[in-house]
């Protein structure tokens, strides 16, 4: 009988990543200045715990904002993504890094992005801490490519580090393939 949840990154890896993402972010943003700082938007609620851990470890100025952002029903998107982008976030000339938890099929990112440059900002970033370059839209793959990733993953879908399926599994403290149809009683 197989099992509902196998471990795919423990809470250790993925911390060790997080240190060198904010080492590698704070390097390249070295000349951000404290009055136009960097700011983080993090997409909600998935990317909350990355972001919170991420900021934290950054060495140049930075504030951080949030974005609703949700696509998924249990483990398909549902659709397009639905978006309440906050019409009260000015952009206009910020530095901005989009922090999300993991780049599907590319449209969540590719909408974000477009609304942001549309909106005037100085310069649009993604970070991610997962990414699943094989489920890209066709159309999206030269677009949508994250520039900092906290690791590449194949077509799993995963629960744990703020990810959910269905608003579960969110504090499970590792990164967790999910898989649905696996034996009930099984869960960590
Ligand atoms: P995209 O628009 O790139 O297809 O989807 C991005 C969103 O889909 C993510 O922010 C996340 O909410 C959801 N998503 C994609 N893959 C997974 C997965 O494996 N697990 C979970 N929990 N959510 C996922």
């Amino acid at each position: 009988m197989s099992e509902r949840f196998t471990i795919l990154k423990t809470n250790e890896e993925v911390s060790r990543r997080i240190d060198e993402l904010a080492a590698a972010i704070s390097a390249d943003y070295c000349d951000i200045t404290e009055e136009n700082p960097l700011l983080l938007l993090c997409t909600l609620r998935g990317a909350v715990f990355f972001a919170a851990d991420l900021i934290r470890k950054l060495t140049v100025p930075s504030e951080i904002n949030f974005l609703k952002v949700h696509s998924y029903q249990g483990t398909r998107p549902a659709g397009s993504p639905i978006f309440d982008l906050g019409e009260r976030i000015d952009v206009r000339g910020r530095y901005v890094l989009v922090v999300e938890d993991i780049v599907d099929t590319g449209q969540t990112m590719d909408t974000v992005i477009r609304n942001f440059s549309d909106k005037g900002a100085a310069d649009i970033r993604i970070c991610t801490m997962l990414d699943k370059p094989s489920r890209r839209y066709p159309q999206l793959k030269e677009t949508v490519v994250p520039d900092y990733i906290g690791f590449e993953i194949p077509d799993l879908f995963v629960v744990g580090w703020g990810l959910d399926y269905d608003e579960k599994y969110r504090l499970l403290p590792d990164i967790m393939v999910y898989h649905p149809d696996a034996e009930e009683g099984k869960e960590q």
